[in-house]
């Protein structure tokens, strides 16, 4: 399955993300949240890559399970951080013997583990890995884009211009990371396109799953929490798990209508390995016809 073709149809493509499993427990788990999500009929399913290769085999068995046993679309992410020419295309020629055809290219971070030494051949940013990959292979390759600004970035600008790169290198659709005001993925798009970016730019979404996770997240991956979201998160008790699910269920799907009515190609859904939230807002999106 190649994805830049799904983007062509103008049928809202639906995507969702999964990291593999941690352990046993979660990996007993997650035979069940991919059969709940994906009885919705996603248009494709999609597994995380730890940098540094720290979850390169749990990533390569959950893409086996997903596109070869439950014969599910399935993109893999590869992160290069860390890792040399020979390491990455021993990831790759296993993705594609497994039949994988979209691969999404990301840097990655470095791994939080004291004695990771990265491979001195690594690549230092994403775009550099693309063309390594465009070079070697015949997959149709994604890339990360961000509407508030790679953390790192000095400027927003700046960050549109490395990831105009990346697709001159070869990518061809973005995935954008989450953002609780639709305002900054719109304003995103329209400098992407200014500069020359004419691939489809997909919205991520990521619901509120519980205040604690949405704080930690909104620091590690620069997305802010707007004042309109804190807002409804302080009227909630720091113990009301229920309350927060809900909350991000109504809000994720309210900020889905606002990217629906602006014709956007797909919503990404970061799944966080859980399924309630995710389905419950498809349902919803459906049963108002905007799906
Ligand atoms: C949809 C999505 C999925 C993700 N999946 C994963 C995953 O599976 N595993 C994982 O580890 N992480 C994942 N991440 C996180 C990602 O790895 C981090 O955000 C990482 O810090 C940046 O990755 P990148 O590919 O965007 O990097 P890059 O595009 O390389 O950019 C990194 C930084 O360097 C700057 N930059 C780029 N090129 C240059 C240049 N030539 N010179 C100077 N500066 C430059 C950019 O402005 C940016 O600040 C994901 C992010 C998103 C949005």
């Amino acid at each position: 399955m190649r994805v830049n073709s799904l983007y062509k149809n103008n049928q809202p493509v639906i995507s969702m993300e999964f990291f593999p499993p941690r352990d046993p427990a979660a990996q007993e788990k997650f035979g069940g949240l991919i059969d709940t999500l994906s009885s919705l009929n996603p248009d494709y399913l999609s597994v995380t890559f730890g940098a540094g290769g720290s979850t390169k085999d749990g990533s390569y068995q959950t893409v086996k399970n997903l596109i070869v046993d439950k014969e599910l679309p399935t993109v893999a992410y590869i992160a290069g951080y860390g890792l040399g020419p020979d390491e990455i295309r021993a990831v790759l020629d296993g993705y594609m013997e497994l039949g994988v055809e979209t691969i999404f290219v990301i840097r990655g971070d470095k791994p939080k583990t004291k004695d990771f030494v990265p491979h001195p051949d690594s690549f230092s940013y994403a775009s550099e890995l693309i063309s390594f990959i465009k070079a070697h292979y015949d997959f149709t390759l994604g890339c990360a884009g961000y509407p508030e600004g790679h953390i790192e970035a000095q400027s927003l600008d700046t960050d549109i211009r490395y990831l105009k790169q990346k697709i001159d290198n070869g990518a061809e659709y973005v995935v954008a990371q989450y953002f609780y005001d639709n305002e900054y993925f719109f304003n995103f798009v329209e400098k992407c396109r200014k500069q020359g970016i004419t691939v489809p730019i997909v919205p991520g979404i990521m619901p509120v799953y519980s205040i604690k996770m949405t704080q930690m997240l909104s620091k590690v991956c620069g997305s802010s929490i707007t004042p309109e979201l804190e807002e409804k998160l302080n009227a909630l008790s720091s113990e009301d798990t229920e309350g927060a699910l809900t909350l991000g269920i109504e809000f994720a799907t309210e900020q889905c209508r606002g990217l629906l009515a602006e014709g956007v190609p797909g919503l990404h859904f970061y799944t966080m390995d859980r399924s309630r939230s995710t389905q419950r807002i498809i349902t919803q999106l459906r049963q108002e016809n905007l799906l």
